[in-house]
């Protein structure tokens, strides 16, 4: 299947293009390179022996857009699905910039269902967020759970989800996946491709890794008074190449027009702030200080998926410990102290 990826540069998404190339797909990348750079894609070429099709393009860009199908389909190959991870997803900068959220997540969205819809393409795998559940009624979180979430960033989630549930409710057979992530982590096991954060980073496990490698002197632990076995907050860590197996599930099995399939992706698991720490420490074989800082603002103390219908509907399940995603993380971070750069 010829497969557009928006965001293709990116941390899922790279992981999600090599993966979908060793599946026997054609892939096509569109990226702006807001928030990633083309080293990415350079590397993804090197692990799947063939360079990647990549479009500098901002995915409000309509005509880009056009463009681009138009040249797909006119070579002989045209896009037949797009997976969606073009966004931007830091939370605490949702807050302070909340008509730019709007802008790039709801607009993009909205400018690529319309560029889909004239070019027909009617199947599209959407990268939602574990973030639309905001605090969870019940741990683990079934996909029926209330959306609530509680920041813009999530809200910018939802109301994409909800587009998409008008989308494929409109009678003109439409393939709708939402897939919503749990905390992606790790990296491919070569070592060639990880995150790559700008600035200090907001997530635990590249937090951690910075500081094994000595670029950072301690992790901040917000808070260790949470409603958990260690009083430390838990999350359901997700390899990203077992998230990336994800989306090929999630393409390979469609669900019929009318309804979205909505999926969580995760373990089913949940580890604590200290057991993230403690399983670093000891796949690296460094010291990873620590203190206790306060918590932070819109933490919540659990959260961790209900992977049923994952397994049931999509067949998929996550293979990857926690120490994989430690391991894979460190190969990385050793191997590319400064990212890409
Ligand atoms: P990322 O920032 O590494 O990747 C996003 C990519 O989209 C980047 O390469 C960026 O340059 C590109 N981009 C941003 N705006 C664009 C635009 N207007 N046009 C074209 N390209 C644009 O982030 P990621 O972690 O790979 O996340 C991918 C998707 O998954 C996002 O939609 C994110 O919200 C979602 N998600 C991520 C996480 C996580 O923790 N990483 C969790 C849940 C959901
Ligand atoms: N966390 C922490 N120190 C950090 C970053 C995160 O203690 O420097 C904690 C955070 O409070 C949460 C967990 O690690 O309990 C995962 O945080 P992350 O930001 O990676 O994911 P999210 O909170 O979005 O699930």
């Amino acid at each position: 299947m010829h497969v557009l990826v928006t965001g293709g540069a990116g941390y899922i998404g790279s992981h999600t293009v090599v993966t979908l190339i060793g599946a026997g797909h054609r892939v096509t990348v569109v990226d702006d390179l807001s928030n990633s750079s083309e080293e990415s894609l350079r590397r993804v070429g090197e692990l799947t022996g063939q360079p990647v099709a990549f479009h500098r393009l901002d995915v409000r860009d309509r005509r880009g857009l056009d463009e681009m199908f138009a040249r797909a389909a006119s070579s002989g190959h045209p896009v037949e699905a797009v997976i969606h991870f073009a966004g931007l997803k830091a939370v605490g900068e949702s807050v302070v910039e909340p008509v730019r959220y709007y802008d790039v997540n709801v607009g993009s969205a909205v400018v690529l269902l319309a560029a889909m819809h004239d070019a027909g393409v009617r199947r599209i795998v959407f990268s939602s967020s574990a973030t639309v559940y905001g605090d969870p009624v019940c741990v683990p979180i079934p996909e029926d759970a209330v959306v609530q979430p509680a920041n813009p960033y999530g809200r910018t989630k939802a109301v994409i989800e909800g587009l998409l549930r008008d989308v494929a409710a409109s009678g003109t057979g439409w393939q709708v996946s939402l897939l919503r992530y749990f905390n992606p982590v790790g990296a491919h096991p070569s070592g060639r491709i990880g995150e790559d954060p700008t600035g200090t980073p907001n997530n635990l496990l590249p937090f951690v890794a910075q500081v094994a490698v000595g670029r950072r002197r301690e992790v901040a632990i917000f808070g260790d008074d949470y409603d958990t076995p260690d009083g430390t907050g838990v999350r359901d860590y997700i390899h990203v190449v077992d998230l990336a197996l994800g989306h090929v599930a999630a393409l390979d099995r469609p669900p019929a027009p009318g309804t979205p399939l909505v999926v969580n992706l995760g373990t089913g698991t949940g580890a604590s702030v200290l057991e993230v720490i403690r399983t670093f420490s000891e796949v690296a074989g460094v010291p990873v200080p620590y203190r206790i800082a306060p918590r932070r603002p819109g933490d919540v103390a659990a959260c961790y998926a209900d992977v049923s219908v994952a397994t049931e509907v999509l067949g998929w399940k996550a293979q990857r410990s926690l120490a994989d995603a430690c391991a894979d993380t460190w190969r990385w971070q050793r191997s590319n102290p400064n990212g890409y750069r």
